[in-house]
């Protein structure tokens, strides 16, 4: 990309919000307003009342969406997923990867400018009340340099409180999509003394998410998040992503009494896009692990070019192929192999949710034991039984063999089925066969499974018959 970087190559040696002596640089965004803003703004308030309102939507009782490390149970809109179902949610991981990845290739960080919970946090809650109580970047700096009065006391105690009091909500609703939000409630309206490790859980995220949100900030995006490290590795060529448009730009020049001067390019060198970047950086520089692709920059640039009176978008979303060969491939090989494995994975994710039956059952013959001989000359067989019952409700069961009305089966222990939600049932049963029905040593059987009725499931095993019975 040496054609892009034909000015300043200084970025490539440091991190702009770091100094010479390893300082950290505070960064002072200037207010983002504009086109992109405004669609940005739209889109956190949705995601925004999707986070904090699902835990507060059940269906039948339960979550819409809940995550239960501790209890091992998940719920995806509506779909109980158990332990036993351990292979689903580890593939569902995988698609969710794969997707991410793929969505990477094209779109570059779209996730992180428009859906990522820590930008949307930072850009449309934190920083805003940050404006509305301390001001623009300007006022905000001057603020932090003045000395400690009443003023500044106000300001930055108003501001931190607000703060604090945002992360404290987080944090529940956080808890919300772990243990469920009546857990939350009754945690919040008992004394801490009785739910002490729950109490200290929620501390411990509530200061994590104040710390992440007023000192840490950008550098989560820069230094921490994975996701963001990996960009390297994803971003290509092709990739969307917010780019500076350098063939139109360069070589970039101050105006001279209000005019663009003759030779150079539309970039008049104002540096409003690097005023408005909450990550301190420079985009003319080109694509940056640093830049999460919030469109300030855009904005900011279609301000300066709407009083210039040139076409916005001197900065936009394009790929460097864009830019600088005039065409923009999407269908790229890596694209086409990422797409098919999606695909792959989708399909079989789906295919495994649709033929997931309400109840898993395992019946198999006790290992050792042949058969036993009834008096009423009839012929036994022990088998072992497991039964897990994957919804939230009840479920009344009944087994009978198929095809033969007159085998007998019992159960050794409780009479009553009845599988408790999310319960898992282990037993014993005996199946009793007339001798005229076995015709071999080997008989097979199927097993119905039926609840309320309705044949929810049939099961094959094996009846082991006596050697005087074998087919001639
Ligand atoms: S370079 Fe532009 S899009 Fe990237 S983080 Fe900075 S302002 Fe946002
Ligand atoms: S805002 Fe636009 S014109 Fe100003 S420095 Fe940035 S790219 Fe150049």
């Amino acid at each position: 990309m040496e054609d892009i970087y034909q000015f300043d190559q200084e970025f490539r040696d440091s991190i702009a919000t770091v100094d010479e002596k390893g300082k950290r640089i505070w960064v002072y965004p200037k207010k983002p307003k504009g086109t992109f803003h405004r669609w940005r703004v739209l889109v956190a308030i949705i995601l925004l009342a999707f986070l904090f309102g699902v835990p507060f939507i059940k269906v039948d009782g339960d979550p819409l969406l809940l995550f239960d490390f501790f209890e091992r149970k998940f719920i995806i809109f509506g779909i109980h997923l158990w332990p036993q179902d351990f292979h689903i949610v580890a593939l569902i991981m995988i698609t969710t990867v794969v997707f991410i990845v793929l969505f990477t290739v094209i779109w570059g960080r779209i996730w992180c400018g428009w859906a990522c919970p820590q930008t949307i946090f930072m850009e449309m809650v934190f920083r805003k009340i940050e404006y509305l109580i301390e001001g623009d970047a300007t006022k905000q700096r001057k603020l932090d340099q003045m000395p400690w009065n009443k003023e500044k006391i106000l300001k930055k105690g108003t501001k931190h409180l607000v703060f604090i009091i945002i992360a404290l909500l987080i944090s529940h609703t956080f808890l919300s999509y772990i243990v469920g939000v009546d857990k939350v409630l009754e945690l919040v309206s008992s004394p801490p003394s009785e739910h002490l490790a729950g109490f200290i859980a929620l501390m411990v995220f509530t200061g994590m998410f104040y710390v992440v949100f007023s000192i840490l900030r950008e550098q989560v995006c820069i230094a921490l998040c994975p996701y963001g490290r990996l960009q390297g590795v994803f971003i290509g060529n092709n990739t969307i992503s917010i780019i500076y448009d350098w063939v139109r730009g360069e070589p970039r020049g101050r105006l001279k009494r209000g005019k663009i001067q003759e030779g150079k390019g539309d970039c008049i060198d104002c540096r409003m896009c690097v005023y408005a970047c909450p990550t301190g950086i420079d985009i003319r520089n080109g694509t940056q692990l640093e830049c999460v692709n919030c469109t300030a920059c855009i904005d900011a640039c279609d301000q300066v070019m709407d009083k210039i009176g040139k076409p916005q978008r001197l900065i936009k979303y394009g790929s460097y192929s864009g830019i600088k060969e005039g065409n923009h491939k999407i269908f790229t090989s890596r694209v086409i192999g990422y797409s098919i494995v999606l695909a792959l994975l989708v399909s079989i994710v789906v295919f495994m949710l649709f033929t997931r039956t309400d109840v898993e059952a395992t019946i198999l013959k006790v290992p050792g034991q042949l058969y036993q001989e009834q008096p009423d000359d009839r012929i036994s067989n022990l088998y072992n039984i497991q039964f897990i019952n994957k919804t939230n409700h009840e479920i009344p069961l009944k087994l009978k063999v198929k095809d033969h009305a007159t085998a007998v089966i019992r159960r050794v222990g409780d009479e009553k089925l009845m599988l408790k939600p999310g319960e898992r049932l282990d037993g014993v049963f005996f199946i009793d066969l007339p001798k005229s029905e076995i015709k071999d040593i080997k008989t097979k059987l199927t097993i119905q499974l039926i609840s309320n009725g309705e044949v929810i499931d049939e099961i094959n095993t094996n009846f082991i018959g006596p050697v005087t019975l074998r087919k001639k």
